[in-house]
């Protein structure tokens, strides 16, 4: 979707915001931060376009959760329009400084965090994955930043070339020509890298003759299946694959696991591209794995904060993260481990498990690495 900001004052937002508050109600940071979404609807409707909202921490509070979206009456893009107000500062380079960081980072080495495209596959060295260039595929394992260089993330994406290799999938990664998918580059504002990113990233997929894309990741997912004008190309987050792997009988269980899981469903995947069912029936395949599910789950589960460039943005919220708040949920419930499947999350639930004290209760796992310990 083209982001004007000019669309989203008088014409669009004065007749279809009813002020109704439920954007707000429903804001899982609106206890944290001074981001109120009914209001900035409001105020947005009387700048023109942004200049009033400079200067306030809170635009950087918001976690692109599309909770506010999602259950707007009157089908208000808010997201958009956060986008939107975040891509008017970019514009003006009025962002927090680990943002600009973070976008110049991706710009120079492919990668937020700045770490070196050359070493973008070293996870992966003993593992015997093809890698495009030396081999080719008609499968690509697109494995994402996280995947690539945080060590806690490089054991997901390790856990799913196992999977891969047992089950006799044929894929190939592509090693240091892969960048960043640019899902959270847009939703940090950056617009214009985040265009660059899908042009380069699409013709190179082209290029290689890929035909199908596999994604650790769900914000990969998000863009690449939503966000990229001319990709075109069919993809799957991995819980996806998973199952079809499960169901055609490609993917043999041979251990149990023996403890209790609930999952959390990231916002990217479950509320915002509907994968709900995929994940469960993974956990439900997975012998003497004893399902419990949260209260809040689904379309009601509770955003850990880890998406929308919170990863990279210092300030703006305050009090208990929402990840301590959700592990304290799955330890209520009596869950020996909290599943989820996205790096971001498990990161953010890695962190709160050892802030709140818990972690002699309760572990953080990701899906792939459940099945890779029970298909061995
Ligand atoms: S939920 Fe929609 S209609 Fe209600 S205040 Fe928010 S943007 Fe306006
Ligand atoms: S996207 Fe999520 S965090 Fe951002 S304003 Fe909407 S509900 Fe709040």
């Amino acid at each position: 979707m083209k982001i004007d900001p000019k669309t989203f004052t008088k014409d669009y937002l004065l007749h279809l915001c009813i002020q109704c508050g439920t954007c707000t109600g429903g804001c899982p940071v609106k206890y944290r931060s001074p981001l109120n979404m009914r209001r900035l609807v409001r105020e947005t409707y009387f700048t023109d376009p942004f200049p009033s909202l400079s200067k306030r921490a809170e635009i950087w509070a918001c976690t692109t959760c599309s909770t506010c979206s999602l259950r707007c009456p009157s089908g208000v893009k808010n997201v958009e329009l956060l986008m939107a107000i975040r891509n008017y500062l970019a514009n003006k380079g009025e962002v927090p400084s680990t943002i600009r960081d973070a976008l110049e980072n991706t710009l120079m080495q492919g990668n937020p965090w700045g770490r070196f495209r050359d070493r973008r596959a070293d996870w992966a060295k003993a593992l015997g994955v093809k890698i495009f260039g030396e081999a080719t595929s008609e499968t690509l394992f697109y494995v994402g930043c996280a995947p690539s260089y945080d060590p806690r993330v490089q054991r997901v994406a390790t856990a799913l070339v196992k999977i891969f290799q047992n089950a006799g999938v044929d894929f190939a990664i592509l090693g240091k020509k892969e960048s960043c998918c640019g899902n959270e580059i847009r939703r940090m504002g950056e617009q214009a890298l985040f265009k660059k990113l899908a042009k380069d990233n699409t013709i190179l997929f082209k290029k290689l003759g890929i035909k199908k894309i596999i994604t650790t990741s769900p914000h990969c997912y998000n863009a690449f299946q939503n966000e990229y004008p001319d990709l075109n190309l069919p993809v799957q987050h991995y819980t996806q694959v998973l199952v079809h792997l499960i169901e055609t009988g490609h993917l043999h269980f041979s251990k149990e696991l023996g403890t209790s899981v609930t999952y959390h469903d990231p916002c990217f995947l479950g509320k915002q591209n509907k994968v709900f069912e995929e994940p469960r029936k993974i956990l439900a395949s997975i012998p003497q794995c004893e399902f419990m599910e949260m209260e809040r789950s689904r379309e009601r589960s509770l955003c850990c904060e880890g998406g929308g460039g919170r990863m990279w943005a210092e300030g703006g919220t305050e009090g208990k993260r929402n990840a301590e708040i959700r592990i304290r949920e799955a330890v209520s419930l009596g869950a020996k481990t909290l599943a989820t499947a996205c790096p971001f999350c498990l990161l953010t639930f890695e962190d709160s498990v050892k802030t709140s004290g818990l972690a002699d209760q309760i572990a953080v796992k990701d899906i792939a690495e459940l099945v890779d310990e029970t298909t061995k």
